[in-house]
């Protein structure tokens, strides 16, 4: 028999864990924000209200993502919950005297990407009490969301969305970066951007702004200027579009 492929996307990796949930709200609340994320392996450990799945509270707040919701396994202890998991990261408002290291939302992110072995599961606590010492104590690493200190308990579905935000912008480069996000059309080539720039210097020499016999330091500033812009193909034609038309009419 074939080997099944292992599959080491960080969507298929992680777990999400939630100990003795009280508000079906919640859960299903849960499930919409790791589904908008791409996440669908949710566990719940003891939900404090029977037919947790079915909770018409549950399934109204789940909206689009009942498919995570049915899916979601109910485990009797935190041992079982992390059946398959080699990694366990407790997310919690409240750091304590004895815990695992505290990383950020973003460090543990970084660290699920960069090690495709790790079964990470993120376990979150009940709504009134958080998660109990023994379950901290059992975890790998504290997650805590940097928040205002004079009121830092998120709502438990927020808290889930902040760390599966922050998984999946990690495991796509072209998310983390200040870089263009949403539309952009194709990134000109270097041999067009050179095509442009000297372009652009015939016509400031042109127009006199640009002494060809003593240039300074414009061209340099300006290839500094662009080269902060990412710029596409058809801005370079844009600019050159300029430049022709500066050409064409001091020629007149
Ligand atoms: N009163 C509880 C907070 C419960 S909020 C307490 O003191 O712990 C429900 C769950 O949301 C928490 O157990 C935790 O998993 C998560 N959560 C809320 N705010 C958080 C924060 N700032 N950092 C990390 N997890 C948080």
């Amino acid at each position: 028999m074939n080997q099944p492929e292992i599959n080491t996307s960080v969507f298929n990796r992680l777990r999400v864990v939630l100990v003795e949930t009280s508000r079906a709200g919640n859960i299903g609340a849960v499930a919409r924000a790791m589904k908008t994320m791409g996440f669908s392996d949710l566990v719940l450990v003891n939900p404090r209200f029977p037919d947790a799945l079915a909770d018409p509270e549950a399934v109204a707040f789940a909206s689009g993502a009942q498919d995570v919701l049915e899916g979601a396994r109910i485990v009797g202890d935190f041992q079982q919950a992390l059946d398959g998991c080699n990694f366990a990261a407790a997310v919690s408002a409240r750091l304590r005297e004895f815990s695992p290291p505290v990383w950020t939302p973003r460090a543990f992110a970084g660290h699920v990407q960069a090690q495709a072995e790790l079964r990470p599961a993120v376990v979150f606590g009940n709504e009134r009490f958080g998660l109990p010492n023994q379950i901290v104590e059992r975890c790998n690493v504290l997650i805590n969301i940097p928040a205002n200190p004079d009121y830092s308990s998120l709502n438990l579905a927020q808290a889930a969305q902040v760390v599966a935000y922050e998984c999946r912008v990690a495991a796509e480069p072209g998310t983390a970066a200040a870089g263009p996000v949403g539309f952009h059309g194709d990134s000109a080539s270097l041999a067009q951007v050179d095509g442009m720039y000297a372009h652009l210097e015939e016509a400031l020499v042109a127009i006199d702004f640009l002494d060809a016999d003593n240039p300074k330091k414009l061209m340099p500033r300006l290839r500094r200027l662009f080269s902060r812009t990412q710029l596409e193909t058809e801005e370079v034609n844009i600019l050159r579009g300029i430049a022709r038309q500066i050409l064409k009419t001091t020629k007149r």
